[in-house]
């Protein structure tokens, strides 16, 4: 097998990074593009060997990371983050090539954005505390101790975005780790072990182990020496790994799927509630958040079909890599006949295609909306993954809130209206980690960002993930003299 591949003009390792090395495996997977199918590269496929040899060169490394002065850390977490911009157009190029998200997103949104998660975590770190407080005059002092090693495990919708979201606060922290991303999306992984490289991360800092989810990533999850395993995927996929860290009670973090839920009401601006419609086939509608159950008030919900149905039309399908693109293809052959099959029997169950409800050419799914869908559906109960919309209507607020609320997940919801107690008051009745009133998608990494009921357990952001990464210790210390007078 070649170690390398060459992708979008730039040469990729295709094989694992442990302790500080490039390490092949005798099998191989082979990593194809949705742009057009060409097979791109062929992929060490990693199994317990590598998983344990891994988890070994992260738990040999550790002693030393976690007492390395926290500046230092972060010195070299801001060096990860130069690497990441200097080489910005070429991560940009070969995350298109892999997962086929647009290019003009991941120049100008995810990759830097990537950065920025490596810098937020590093500047964090240094306000990271809890005022000392005193009970009967002994000192309370709260710490957070790395935990050990992590197990990261992410998905391909958005690869590098995901992994730095968690290798950031993780590394900061103080943890080393072991990072197994997706196998249809493998590359951008591989880039930024010679990114951190470069940087110089020590070996065994990081780790990335290349393979298939029921192979590395079932024996990485199942590893003795593991920590930490935080998780961002699908629910099943959770299941099975929470079944697995259950043996040794492992803590872990799942970011999972969704159904969520955008409401518009008839005092919304109108114009503003189809634009956030329009927006949910970003990414080819495969983004975790995306709000793909409109409840639009009865009395405009002629006015916003026609006009969701007119602006969607005007979409661009095509080429991720054209600027003038909207909407890119479907990662893979499989997820493209998951999609189609949703469509296909919620069409059977009598569903109406407003829009699409078809495949376009090769790995392309067309922009669909489909009305005619009862709330018990699967269409409206499980996550298509893919630019699949519904539409159902209400008459009341009440009549709304059960709606948005009534599937088994919580990951996001958003609102369009004018009426500023109205969005007070149902934001307060909705199940949902995020709720965005008359906007999409503003982030930041300040706030908790996580799911409600099936869409996760835990969150992410700011404080939050340094408390999952990190054993959190109070330290109570008596007073000087106390046991003299005591
Ligand atoms: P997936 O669950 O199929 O795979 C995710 C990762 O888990 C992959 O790296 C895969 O190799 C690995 N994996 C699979 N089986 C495993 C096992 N038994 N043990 C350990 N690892 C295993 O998910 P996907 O199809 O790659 O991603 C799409 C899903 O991710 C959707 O449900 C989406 O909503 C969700 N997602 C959630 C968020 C969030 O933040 N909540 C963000 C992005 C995507």
């Amino acid at each position: 097998m070649p170690d390398h591949s060459t992708v979008a003009g730039v040469p990729v390792d295709t094989r694992h990074w442990i302790g500080g090395r490039r390490v092949a495996s005798a099998a191989t997977f082979t990593d194809h593009s949705p742009i057009d199918g060409r097979a791109l590269a062929e992929i060490a496929r990693g199994g317990q060997a590598e998983a344990d040899a891994a988890v070994a060169a992260a738990t040999a490394a550790f002693p030393a990371w976690a007492a390395t002065p926290r500046t230092d850390r972060a010195d070299l977490l801001h060096a990860i983050a130069d690497g990441v911009e200097a080489r910005l157009e070429e991560l940009a190029a070969v995350e298109t090539a892999d997962n086929g998200a647009l290019l003009r997103s991941h120049r100008r949104g995810v990759m830097p954005r990537v950065a920025h998660n490596f810098r937020f975590f590093a500047d964090w770190l240094r306000t990271l505390g809890h005022p000392d407080f005193d009970t009967r005059g002994h000192r309370n002092r709260v710490s957070w101790d790395p935990a050990g090693p992590c197990v990261l495990i992410t998905p391909w919708n958005a690869p590098l975005m995901l992994a730095s979201w968690k290798l950031a606060p993780a590394l900061a922290a103080g943890n080393t780790v072991v990072l197994k991303p997706a196998e249809w999306s493998p590359l951008t992984a591989s880039l930024l072990a010679d990114i951190a490289a470069d940087a110089g991360l020590p070996p065994g800092v990081l780790n990335v182990v290349q393979g298939l989810g029921a192979e590395a990533g079932s024996a990485l999850v199942a590893h003795p020496d593991v920590r930490r395993i935080s998780f961002t995927g699908s629910v099943p996929t959770a299941r099975r790994i929470a079944a697995a860290a259950a043996d040794r009670l492992t803590p872990l973090s799942l970011e999972l799927g969704g159904k969520s839920p955008l409401l518009v009401f008839a005092d919304a601006d109108l114009d503003l509630a189809v634009d956030l419609a329009v927006g949910q086939y970003d990414n080819a509608g495969q983004v975790c958040l995306a709000a793909t159950r409109l409840l639009v008030e009865s009395s405009v919900a002629e006015e916003f079909t026609r006009r969701f149905a007119e602006r969607a039309a005007a979409l661009v399908q095509g080429d991720p890599r054209e600027e003038a693109t909207d909407i890119g293809p479907t990662i893979h052959e499989r997820q493209l006949e998951k999609i189609d099959g949703f469509v296909r029997r919620a069409l059977d169950a009598g569903a109406t295609a407003v829009l699409g409800g078809h495949r376009g050419d090769g790995q392309y799914y067309a922009p669909t909306l489909l009305t005619g869908v009862a709330q018990d559906s699967e269409i409206v109960q499980e996550e298509v993954f893919g630019p699949v919309l519904t539409l159902q209507t209400f008459t009341t607020e009440d009549e709304a809130v059960a709606l948005a609320n009534g599937t088994r997940f919580g990951l996001a919801a958003t609102l369009a209206t004018g009426d500023p107690e109205r969005a007070e008051r149902v934001t307060g009745r909705l199940s949902a980690g995020t709720v965005w009133v008359n906007c999409f998608f503003v982030r930041d990494l300040r706030a908790p960002f996580g799911g409600s009921r099936q869409s996760g357990v835990g969150r992410e952001g700011g404080t939050w993930s340094f408390d999952f990464y990190c054993d959190v210790k109070n330290t109570v210390t008596a007073p000087k003299g106390w046991h003299d007078h005591g």
